[in-house]
């Protein structure tokens, strides 16, 4: 799987590769903006103070997220609401919501599929009306949100707060150099992407709001309502839900195969976000068309592609094997009960048990202390003998003897409960008593056992242990 982050690993790739300037300064690129000097000092590398807090405000940013829509909504005092028209806006706020979910996110950041030409050309253009930037911006860092996810060179990382990472990271000046770096040579290859990076402008007017303008204009004579409707307000609501992928998708619900980082998977972000809630399987699967992997989880963004397949728009779709997402579930299980297992007492572990002679057992037994052996194992009953269930009489008559017959089914087959009491009393292991089948019976039967091989008799690995893994990342979260 990628990593979230850079770990040792990477450390055995060709340096010369590494330090290769990136795809992102290439020459090739298009439109880079011309005023942007990465040798000046940048505003983000001065602290927000009351003088300068204006300098560090995108106010682009401000009026085209806050300030149009809050337009809007004045406007929208004296514009009636024609059913019409309410209906084409909630309609083309699904469009351009799957242009993001479907079209920048799932194909173009992740390649999670493939589209042949109209539906690449339709999903750029409804993608553009979402008012998001650019496919090539957005997927970028996109990328280095997963690549470098919570860390400093996450654009949006949920560890600056909630709001950050859903609106903070925008209407702030962010500095170019902070952004992790990440390959989009893909998408410079794709003339639809860089068509609409280089027209980005006209694209987000036209299809933000001339076009649905267009339609309730010409269609049932609701220019006003078109425009602040299905245009200026359903560019607000669709902003506002996809925005929640980066915020809502890092802060609420569950993390059922990986609690490493923050991404979590809930059906509420699922509904807000045309699907797109599923973010802890997301970002461990990632080229996996998916985000919903059960039929009856909400994922419009999953179902579309699937029918542009069946139509033949769409082709490639890529999904993980289920052995490999039942890998990771069954690993974060495991990880949660092993912590659950660990707050309980499961008696001192046999190799921190002193070792004692028989004889001396049976001495200690004789001079009034309750200690019974039972599998080479000594336990101190003493405050136990009136409380055991059995009876007194009974577990006395096993005091100062090998009682393993009698504890396994010679006198009473104990319960698995009896044995992991039992455990809870153990003081010492009798000399010559531990052949390595008594050991391995006490653990069988103490339920003591840790379940390390598969049925094939192979170990079984944990979240972490892979052998591919190296321990000590060589680049922390903080190293930016
Ligand atoms: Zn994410
Ligand atoms: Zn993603």
């Amino acid at each position: 799987m990628p990593s979230h982050q850079p770990v040792a690993g990477m450390s055995a790739i060709d340096p010369q590769y590494v330090s290769q300037p990136s795809a992102m300064a290439s020459t090739a690129e298009p439109n880079r903006n011309p005023k942007y000097d990465p040798k000046k000092p940048h505003i983000t590398d001065q602290p927000i103070t009351r003088q300068n807090w204006y300098k560090h405000v995108n106010w682009l940013n401000v009026f085209m997220i806050l300030g149009i829509p809050a337009m809007g909504v004045v406007a929208s005092f004296w514009t009636p609401l024609r059913w019409q028209t309410a209906v084409w806006a909630v309609v083309y706020y699904f469009w351009t919501g799957l242009g993001i979910t479907a079209g920048y996110h799932r194909l173009w950041a992740h390649k999670s599929y493939s589209a042949n030409l109209p539906l690449r050309i339709f999903l750029a253009a409804v993608g553009g009306g979402a008012v998001e930037g650019s496919i090539r911006w957005w997927s970028r860092d996109h990328r280095a949100h997963h690549r470098y996810t919570d860390t400093e060179k996450d654009p949006y990382s949920v560890r600056k707060g909630l709001l950050y990472s859903h609106i903070g990271w925008m209407v702030m000046k962010q500095n170019p150099k902070r952004i992790g770096r990440t390959d989009i040579t893909d998408l410079n290859e794709d003339p639809v992407v860089v068509w609409q990076h280089r027209n980005y402008l006209k694209v987000v007017f036209f299809m933000g709001l001339i076009f649905p303008t267009l339609v309730a204009g010409l269609g049932w004579g609701d220019w006003m309502g078109g425009y602040i409707y299905a245009g200026i307000l359903r560019i607000f609501f669709v902003q506002q839900a996809t925005f929640c992928v980066n915020s809502l998708a890092h802060w609420l619900g569950d993390q059922p195969f990986d609690d490493r980082n923050s991404p979590r998977d809930h059906v509420i972000t699922a509904f807000v976000t045309l699907g797109e809630g599923y973010h802890n399987f997301h970002h461990e699967f990632p080229s996996d068309y998916r985000n919903a992997i059960e039929w009856q989880q909400y994922d419009p963004t999953k179902w579309s592609i699937w029918v542009w397949s069946k139509l033949g728009l769409a082709y490639n779709l890529k999904q993980f094997r289920s052995n490999e997402i039942e890998k990771g579930r069954v690993q974060q299980l495991q990880k949660k009960l092993d912590q659950k297992r660990s707050k309980l007492d499961w008696g001192i572990p046999l190799d921190q048990l002193p070792v004692i002679e028989w004889e001396d057992y049976v001495e200690q037994a004789k001079n009034g202390r309750g200690l019974i052996a039972v599998a080479g194992v000594v336990h101190d009953v003493t405050d136990f003998i009136n409380e055991h269930p059995g009876g007194k009489s009974l577990i006395k008559s096993g005091v100062g003897k090998d009682a393993t017959a009698m504890f396994n089914g010679g006198v009473y087959m104990h319960s698995n409960g009896a044995h992991n009491l039992l455990s809870t009393m153990r003081v010492g292991v009798i000399r010559g008593g531990c052949e390595v089948e008594i050991w391995k019976r006490a653990q069988r039967e103490n339920k003591d056992v840790q379940y390390v091989k598969d049925d094939a008799g192979n170990p079984i690995i944990r979240a972490g242990n892979q052998v591919t893994k190296v321990q000590q990342p060589i680049v922390s979260a903080s190293a930016a």
